[in-house]
């Protein structure tokens, strides 16, 4: 869930916050059951405050994120070496996620750096 008001206050009136949920799959039941669904799970993880909350919009957006089901790659070790001088970075050898990605380009980083000193002096 994000608070996406707090990104862009245009996105909400004043006062007022914006919390976009995101589902991963596409549920089955209908638009009703899901908007209950992620109620009830919004209460339980935001207090009875978010009982409160008004639902706006629900998109069904096909393919919007990666399949991210389990068994998943390490996203700790990917491989950043492709062949002497060309590295390579990113989600696509991770998990998706900023976080994973900015690990796979520090690795990648590193691997340079350490390719680098092999041609120093
Ligand atoms: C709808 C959606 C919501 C998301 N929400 C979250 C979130 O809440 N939190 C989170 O952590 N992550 C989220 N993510 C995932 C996050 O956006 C990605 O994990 C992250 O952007 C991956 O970074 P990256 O640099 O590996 O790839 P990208 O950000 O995809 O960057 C790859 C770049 O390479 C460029 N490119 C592609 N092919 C070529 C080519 N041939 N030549 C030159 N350039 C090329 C592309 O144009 C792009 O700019 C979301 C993703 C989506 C789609």
């Amino acid at each position: 869930m994000q608070a996406s008001s707090r990104v862009s206050f245009q996105y909400a009136p004043a006062g007022k916050s914006l919390a976009c949920v995101v589902v991963p799959g596409n549920p089955d039941g209908g638009d009703a059951a899901l908007i209950e669904r992620v109620g009830a799970q919004l209460v339980d993880w935001f207090g009875r405050q978010a009982g409160n909350w008004d639902h706006l919009q629900t998109f069904r957006i096909s393919h919007a994120l990666p399949d991210q089901s389990p068994p998943t790659r390490n996203p700790t070790c990917p491989d950043p070496w492709v062949r002497p001088g060309v590295f390579v970075c990113g989600e696509h050898g991770s998990l998706p996620g900023i976080q994973w990605a900015m690990v796979s380009r520090r690795l990648a980083a590193e691997a340079v750096l350490t390719h680098l000193s092999d041609f120093l002096i």
